[in-house]
């Protein structure tokens, strides 16, 4: 991950009144996943469509591989894959003529084989208006990653996928990785840009929230670690007993519960409370906030770095 693949500068776009984005500035690496993030009407789409140029910005610049998206798209197009949303093909088209079509455009040999990995193998006959919304979107994935592209767009790619076949995504987007594809994803399953993402942005309201990897975005919120402790003969289950940094507590089944703004000083306070009382430590788990809950704070607080 060295050189930035994709630019953006001070982008802004209006429609009518309406400031969608406010001149937002990113860089995305080579070779990483990207994620963006953001409420409904975030300005994800705006962004994402003008890194394919199908939207111009009012302001500011966006380039991809070096290429201005909107004035020189042609270049782009054996470089870049997008996931068509579903209106993008007839509804009379079989997977098998998309699949031959979309490769003849890119002067390649069809790709079948994405067909059956993306458990499309008993549907490439059926027509497009057949397939299920899951079936449908698994095409639309195919197609987009048929050439191998450099840059992969990806507009909520799992929403309304079964998990098997979210699984395999997940498992095909790494592979993409680990051969250099560059990938900006797009989505409001905070769970899946936690776990596929290098660095998120956070958009609220056509502006960045905050952007890193999604450990550094969890490290910097308000909300509290959770530390969980099991021990032999409960010794930390004293209602009056003061540990650093705990703001609250809780008790669950054989469990203590500290919830704590610093797990530094509390672990060990609770490592040595255990030991002056002899008692023997059984299961300690420390959960820190995830990327949801960050979000939520965020949103929530409407707080723009
Ligand atoms: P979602 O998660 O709902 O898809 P988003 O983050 O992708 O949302 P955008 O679709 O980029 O958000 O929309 C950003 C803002 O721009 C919203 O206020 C939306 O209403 C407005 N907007 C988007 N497209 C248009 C358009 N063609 N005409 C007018 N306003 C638009």
């Amino acid at each position: 991950m060295s050189e930035p693949v994709i630019e953006v500068r001070d982008y802004r776009k209006t429609y009518g009144d309406v400031v969608a984005v406010h001149g937002i500035s990113f860089n995305v690496m080579a070779g990483e996943i990207f994620g963006l993030l953001g409420p409904n009407g975030a300005g994800k789409t705006t962004t994402l469509e003008a890194l394919e140029g199908l939207r111009s910005p009012d302001s500011g610049s966006l380039t991809v591989a070096g290429i201005d998206p909107v004035r020189e798209p042609g270049k782009l197009r054996n470089l870049v894959g997008v996931q068509l949303q579903s209106a993008g093909l007839p509804e009379s088209i079989t997977p098998d003529e998309a699949m031959r079509f979309f490769c003849a455009y890119h002067g390649i040999v069809p790709r079948f084989d994405l067909l059956e990995r993306l458990g499309l193998s008993d549907k490439r006959k059926a027509q497009f208006g057949e397939l299920s919304t899951g079936q449908q979107r698994r095409l639309s994935l195919a197609l987009a990653v048929a050439h191998n592209p450099r840059v992969l767009f990806l507009d909520e790619p799992t929403a309304g996928l079964d998990v098997a076949t979210r699984v395999e995504l997940h498992d095909l987007m790494r592979e993409l990785q680990a051969d250099g594809t560059t990938i900006v994803l797009a989505t409001h399953d905070m769970a899946e840009a936690e776990e596929m993402s290098d660095r998120v942005a956070i958009l609220l309201r056509g502006r960045i929230a905050d952007m890193g990897s999604p450990l550094e975005i969890t490290a910097t919120g308000a909300s509290l670690t959770k530390i969980s402790v099991h021990t032999e003969t409960a010794s930390l289950a004293v209602p009056d007993l003061v540990l650093p940094a705990v703001d609250r507590r809780a008790t669950v089944d054989e469990y203590d519960i500290f919830f704590s703004t610093d797990i530094g000083p509390t672990v060990s306070a609770i490592i040595a409370r255990i030991e002056s009382q002899e008692d023997t430590l059984i299961d300690l788990r420390v959960e820190r906030p995830s990327l949801e809950d960050r979000f939520l704070e965020i949103t929530q607080t409407g707080g723009v770095r």
